[in-house]
């Protein structure tokens, strides 16, 4: 955050801001620094997603319920479920954490290691031991270890594609996890990056199995991560065990129109994938032809070890105005780095090897 972009945001005699509220509202218009932090989309929501956000405003004096069951109703046709398989969030974090409220502590949570740190933090809020297993050597989650770690878990977490690896996990290792897992235990399965890669989706599962419940969120492919739309798809009776923590408390009405219209438009999908898989391999490339190893990446991040503590060098880079994701305490020596515009890769790339470099 420089002084002057804060001094000129508050104006004379403005209240003072929070800190972290006025570096988003300066940087936000410029995208200065280069945010490869968050593994958000470069882009944002859909052409066809924003002219129904606008027209969503006008809506936005009525809680959008209407709404809300359109977006369940579409996606359980797209899907081939029943609609009461599918519920809205506002943000598919929020349906991981009541989740895990609903089914851990006393019994525990089984994760791998590096993962995505959501139900992490929501078990020690819940004061529930954690299990953390790490991942294999593949980068994929180690599922028979996962199933090893607690006889009766509350809740076993997997990631596909794994965030921060971007790693997938073979199909038949979480079908073994779904199958396996025990009758009281509820297995989550998050998909949050699926639209990235080839893997097939554990969406069909559902019906056959009551215990699991799979995540998708508009935030990252979709590009509305500000909007906060996610959905969480099970049996009824495992989403009224989320529902009866907040059941409608969904998001905005133009949240839920751009939510609808990325849905209805098939071309989002096939041509935003396209253009990461591209932007995201050429770098690694570049990065793996230089020597840096990298993980392979199924979504819109991949880490890089940089062969020494990963945290200089990411303030090394901030000091660049190239801002990467934080460091994974397992992984002390990988940086990872989400899938920006093709500009944006370049820039990168230029300030990591220069950085590197200089670091000896
Ligand atoms: N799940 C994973 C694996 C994520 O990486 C994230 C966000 O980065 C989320 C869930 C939260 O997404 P949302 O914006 O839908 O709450």
């Amino acid at each position: 955050m420089d002084g002057l972009s804060r001094r000129h945001l508050m104006g004379l005699g403005a209240a003072l801001p929070l800190l972290s509220q006025v570096s988003w509202a300066v940087s936000a218009p410029t995208d200065t620094p280069i945010r490869l932090n968050y593994n958000e989309s470069p882009i944002g929501p859909s052409a066809t997603a924003r002219v129904a956000m606008q027209e969503g405003i006008a809506g936005c004096g009525r809680y959008p319920y209407p709404l809300q069951y359109q977006l369940v109703e579409v996606f359980a046709r797209q899907q081939g479920l029943a609609g009461d398989q599918v519920q809205v969030f506002c943000g598919s974090k929020l349906a991981l954490q009541y989740a895990v409220h609903a089914f851990t502590g006393p019994a525990s949570l089984v994760v791998a290691e590096p993962s995505y740190e959501g139900p992490v933090e929501a078990a020690q809020a819940r004061r529930a031991t954690v299990h953390a297993v790490p991942l294999d050597a593949r980068h994929a989650h180690d599922v028979d270890a996962m199933l090893a770690a607690d006889e009766a878990p509350g809740l076993i977490y997997l990631c596909n594609p794994n965030n921060p690896t971007g790693t997938l996990t073979p199909t038949a290792a979480i079908e073994r996890l779904i199958a396996k897992a025990p009758s009281n235990t509820v297995v989550v399965v998050d998909e949050a990056y699926i639209h990235f890669s080839e893997a097939p989706s554990c969406i069909r599962l559902v019906k056959h199995h009551p215990n699991l419940l799979v995540l998708r969120t508009f935030s990252k492919l979709y590009g509305m991560a500000g909007a906060r739309v996610g959905l969480a798809i099970g049996q009824a009776p495992l989403l009224q065990a989320l529902e009866a923590f907040d059941g409608y408390n969904v998001a905005a009405e133009p949240s839920l129109r751009g939510a609808l219209a990325s849905l209805q438009d098939a071309a989002v999908v096939p041509q935003r994938k396209r253009t990461n898989q591209h932007l995201r391999d050429a770098t690694v490339g570049r990065l793996a032809g230089a020597g840096w190893r990298c993980t392979a990446s199924q979504a819109n991040c991949f880490m890089v070890d940089v062969r020494r503590p990963a945290a200089p060098v990411v303030a090394a880079l901030a000091s660049e105005q190239v801002l990467v994701g934080r460091v994974w305490p397992s992984w002390p020596t990988w940086i990872r780095v989400s899938v920006g515009d093709d500009a944006q890769m370049r820039r990168f790339e230029e300030v990591f090897f220069r950085v590197l470099q200089g670091m000896g």
